[in-house]
């Protein structure tokens, strides 16, 4: 998928003139301008003016946020929007808050994880509890690189946080539960719900790739919307993981890719979630080679991603970006430095570690091929 500067609105001409047409977007940073205090967010009265006249001109508004269903409402002002809330795991319409029983059960789970959190010994950290998700903030922190390791070190502490799954976004960390919802499943449910024949979609973060990824799949189903193209074409490789054949399986394989990445390889590890998240990657890459495609997309993608597993599971230590709640602490004995890999002739995969010069002295560490 290739990103293109919107210099004109008659680029989106082809999709705004199509009924039923959506605008699903995000709020914050997005209609809402990031403030210091995130409870401080608003978006502006020219943007909420403007929603008010999509809406009378029969356009379905849906903002799809991390926020509560009862916050976002604030930050708009707007009743007659459609509201995915909580990344997708609340949806709120009309009055009524759609809340399923896997969601509802754990939102007490949420609350104990927000309290677990609660002494981050961190200036300038905000834990918010938003129903069945915590979002551990640090953009007012005047250290943001102490506060960041502080937060790591007391989810990796934290009993509860255990049950969630932890994403990283702009100065936030995100818990939320480990179910197949998101903002990406939340559009497409919607769409659905409302029969969307052209739709235009608004993010600004990580977690909105999820609703690229999904607007770029239904986009095959005949939906207009993102780029204004009429389908896929042929030769595009897009977010939603298709390979430039279009083979289904490629989809199939891209999201067993992402998901083992997601599980395995985010901010905090250990060695069984690496472990089934590598063999999981190495059962994807052998049935990708024995198709022939290793120089595909999807072949590609199943190399780095067995590769960054693989270093991952080396790495018996935490430091910077990743946190092994196996082993806890930084070890500059054994890994002060970097591991290379190489795909060999035989299609193994070789791992080398690189120690760093520090004060004269080369840091020999773990080397070893697998
Ligand atoms: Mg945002």
């Amino acid at each position: 998928m290739t990103a293109v500067p919107l210099t004109s609105v008659h680029a989106l001409r082809n999709i705004i003139s199509i009924r039923p047409l959506g605008l699903f977007s995000d709020i914050d940073g997005t209609l809402a301008p990031i403030v210091s205090r995130p409870e401080d967010a608003r978006v502006t009265p020219k943007c909420r003016e403007l929603l008010g006249r999509l809406l009378d001109c029969g356009v379905r508004v849906a903002l799809i946020t991390g926020r509560t269903p009862g916050t976002a409402r604030l930050m708009t002002g707007l009743d007659r929007v459609v509201y995915a809330a909580n990344h997708g795991m609340t949806l709120w319409m009309d009055g009524v808050d759609e809340t399923t029983e896997a969601v509802a059960g754990y939102v007490a789970l949420a609350g104990a994880v927000a309290r677990e959190l609660a002494g981050i010994n961190a200036v300038g950290v905000t834990v918010e509890h938003t129903g069945p998700n915590v979002a551990v903030h640090y953009r007012r922190a005047a250290d943001e690189v102490t506060a960041r390791a502080g937060i790591i070190e007391a989810i990796a502490a934290s009993p509860s946080a255990r049950s969630f799954r932890v994403r990283e976004g702009r100065k936030v960390f995100e818990l939320r539960p480990p179910l197949p919802i998101n903002k990406g499943t939340a559009l497409e449910g919607l769409v659905r719900r409302f029969g969307m024949r052209g739709l235009l979609c608004l993010g600004d973060d990580q977690t909105d790739v999820d609703m690229f990824a999904a607007v770029a799949q239904l986009r095959d189903e005949g939906l207009r919307g993102a780029s204004g193209q009429p389908a896929r074409r042929a030769d595009e490789e897009d977010l939603a993981g298709r390979s430039e054949a279009g083979d289904p399986r490629d989809a199939e394989r891209l999201e067993t890719i992402r998901g083992a990445l997601e599980r395995g390889c985010g901010v905090l590890r250990n060695r069984d979630d690496l472990e089934g998240s590598l063999a999981a990657l190495e059962n994807t890459r052998r049935d990708v080679e024995n198709d022939a495609k290793m120089a595909s997309f999807v072949g590609r993608a199943s190399i780095v991603a067995t590769a960054i597993a693989t270093c991952a599971l080396r790495r018996e230590e935490s430091r910077g970006d990743h946190f092994r709640t196996d082993f806890p602490s930084r070890d500059d004995q054994r890994w002060l430095g970097n591991q290379l890999c190489v795909i060999r002739p035989d299609g193994k995969l070789g791992v080398w570690y690189e120690g760093l010069a520090v004060g004269g002295r080369v840091h020999e560490g773990q080397t070893g091929d697998r």
